[in-house]
């Protein structure tokens, strides 16, 4: 394997990079990506390095960890209410882990950057025409008159991953994510009484305990979220939120690829030992189709301190995966990799227990997620591509249950899913089934997604009661 050679933020420009865009106006895209250069960067060393040890404590099971998100964020989506409709959701579930498992949760959005998108094929039929497939909004537009791409938007996806972030940092440092207020994180239009029930017995519960700690003078002045024991100042602001993206285009992620000393390293000289950050996000995942052994993904991937995500899926080897291992967490270290495997509710029996053993004989220190999205996408009979809630669900227990029997334990969860509502107040309809029992002829009433399906708010709080009944028992 040619990875011994060194890295740099530009040496997987010498390998093979699949889902390669290639720009029309190539003198352009080179006076983009020197622009972004300049930029400031949208993350700090430090919020990575505690990313990194708060994901250290979910691989030592001290921990939850919760990526979830949209599966690709528009530029028109960009909007307050969305936003803070997706933080909400996330609170929420977070809530409901924390309460029913005791578990502290580490919260990673897929916002603020998520615009890129692999495909399975290049170009797609419409009417009677071929035309490129979309890519994301940062390299071609939905509409299939702008499917050529153009290097401006990745100009724009870094000041609308900027703005995000604003306002994710303006929502967290401005008490919306006080506990003293759950119910507002939007549980106003939950329309299943028994959901809205459960909701309502952990903010009742809550403001209890948040009572009894007050009167017995436990009280700091700010109950939150925050992940640490005894309260604390998140990332964010008062709690902990960290964004995450696929490190798809990498010519932008080289782009935003800084230098900077180890925040805390090497406490008796000034500068500290340097490392290269990427500062887009604070995590950042290589999806399934990109992930090849002596691929330019991997060879960027290897390079950078950020934590990194793996999707692992039916086509990786036992073998292949621990080479990956080996190549992009050569010291071992606790924290730095997630394993996001995503076989489908049929195929999870096949794969998963031999690629947990081959981890399991290799050492490595890996955080296991289940993504029960991507392996159960299916297109309904009205020709739109969607989930269904019980396939989602059966992969989940299954990835819990063969977890348990191979003496390991489930990490996390990865889920796309969307708190956003219509000007009605209603939620997407983009997944069937769950406790609101969304069927085939609803589908096409509020289907937003320019994506992949995601589930809507009652669709993913039973997804949250689920794994928090789970680690209760
Ligand atoms: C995704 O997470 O949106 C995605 C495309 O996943 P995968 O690479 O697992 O197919
Ligand atoms: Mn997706």
């Amino acid at each position: 394997m040619a990875q011994t050679d060194a890295w740099t933020p530009s040496s997987w420009q010498a390998k093979p990079a699949a889902q390669d865009v290639r720009y029309p106006d190539v003198e352009k895209h080179a006076q983009v990506l020197s622009k972004i250069k300049t930029l400031p960067p949208l993350v700090t060393p430090s919020e990575v390095e505690r990313l990194r040890h708060q994901l250290s404590l979910v691989q030592k099971n001290e921990a939850f960890l919760l990526h979830a998100g949209d599966c690709a964020e528009s530029f028109d989506a960009c909007t307050h209410e969305n936003i803070s409709a997706k933080i909400g959701l996330i609170l929420s579930f977070s809530l409901i882990l924390i309460w029913g498992a005791r578990l502290p949760v580490v919260r990673i959005g897929r916002i603020a950057g998520q615009y890129a998108k692999p495909r399975s094929s290049s170009t797609e039929k419409i009417g009677d025409r071929e035309v490129m497939s979309f890519r994301g909004d940062n390299v071609n537009g939905f509409n299939p008159d702008d499917r050529t791409p153009d290097p401006e938007r990745l100009l724009s996806a870094y000041f609308h991953s900027t703005t995000t972030l604003n306002h994710i940092r303006a929502l967290l440092t401005s008490g919306f994510g006080s506990l003293h207020h759950p119910r507002d994180w939007s549980l106003s239009h939950v329309r299943s009484p028994s959901l809205r029930k459960e909701f309502e017995a952990i903010s009742e519960g809550l403001d209890d305990a948040l009572e009894f700690t007050r009167t017995i003078g436990l009280d700091s002045g700010r109950e939150s979220l925050s992940y640490e024991r005894g309260g604390g100042r998140g990332v964010l602001g008062e709690v902990d939120f960290y964004t995450s993206h696929e490190g798809l285009l990498l010519d932008y992620e080289e782009a935003l690829t800084r230098q900077f000393p180890i925040p805390g390293s090497s406490a008796s000289s000034k500068s500290g030992i340097p490392a290269f950050y990427n500062t887009s996000a604070h995590f950042l995942w290589v999806g399934d189709r990109t992930r090849q052994l002596d691929g330019a993904h991997v060879e960027y991937f290897r390079g950078i301190r950020n934590p990194i995500g793996i999707k692992v899926g039916p086509s990786m080897a036992a073998d292949e995966l621990v080479s990956l291992l080996d190549v992009v967490n050569p010291d071992r270290e606790s924290g730095r990799v997630t394993l996001i495997t995503r076989y489908g509710a049929g195929k999870i029996d096949i794969y998963l227990a031999s690629h947990i053993r081959a981890v399991q004989k290799s050492l490595h220190p890996v955080i296991w997620v289940c993504d029960p999205m991507h392996g159960n996408t299916l297109t309904s009979s009205s020709g739109l591509k969607t989930r269904n809630f019980g396939t989602i669900i059966s992969e989940l227990t299954s990835c819990l249950r063969i977890h348990a029997e191979c003496g390991s334990r489930l990490g996390g969860v990865s889920l796309e899913f969307t708190g956003e509502l219509n000007e009605e107040g209603f939620s997407v309809t983009e997944c069937l089934g769950g406790s609101m029992e969304l069927s085939e002829e609803q589908l096409g009433l509020r289907y937003q997604s320019f994506c992949d399906p995601r589930l809507n708010f009652e669709q993913s709080l039973d997804v949250a009661f689920l794994i928090s009944n789970h680690f209760k028992n």
